[in-house]
């Protein structure tokens, strides 16, 4: 887990990529931008496992990244530990917390077997990496519904109170402080 600087949400204008790598950071703020600062916790992911399922993740991983500021999404670096993992298998899908924070997402074929739309299944399971539970039975507008929204649903965008909830989750925490990660 790392952390990075934003202002506005918008310029990327401070770095902070470890004290080692660039010493202290000069942060230059563009003309007429608040210069209202928002710690973005970053989680890795490998989908190095996923199989088929890879392109479901990383549009399931653009979805989250385009619909909250506090907490990024990205994949991991070659020989970097992942803060998420996903594999693909032939159960049910689930995720499985780690002790050390983030885990391990299964995409089970058996929901995709069945018809459920692999993009909506994967931005679900990211959802609960990223501290949502389930609420279920709800409606195909709620990411967090799952299979309860039925075969038809393929949205796979959270709803504005999924969207606030994960802003909640990470928005002025310390790094780590989610699911006991430190
Ligand atoms: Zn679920």
């Amino acid at each position: 887990m790392r952390v990075r600087t934003l202002t506005g949400g918008l310029a990327a204008v401070l770095v902070l990529a470890g004290p080692l790598l660039n010493g202290p950071a000069e942060a230059v703020p563009s003309a007429g931008t608040a210069p209202r600062q928002v710690a973005v916790d970053v989680l890795t992911y490998d989908a190095s496992r996923a199989g088929e399922f890879k392109a479901a993740v990383d549009r399931g991983a653009a979805i989250w990244n385009e619909s909250v500021e506090s907490v990024e999404l990205r994949p991991a670096g070659s020989g970097e530990s992942a803060d998420v993992r996903i594999v693909a298998d032939d159960g049910w899908p689930r995720s499985v917390p780690s002790s050390q924070g983030g885990g391990t997402v299964y995409l089970g074929r058996e929901a995709m077997d069945q018809g459920y739309y692999a993009i909506r299944v994967a931005a679900h399971e990211l959802g609960h990496m990223l501290g949502l539970p389930d609420r279920k039975p709800g409606p195909c507008s709620d990411l967090m519904s799952g299979a309860s929204a039925g075969l038809s649903c393929t949205n796979p965008y959270p709803s504005a109170a999924e969207k606030a909830q994960v802003e909640r989750n990470f928005e002025g925490a310390p790094a780590g402080a989610l699911l006991g990660r430190s």
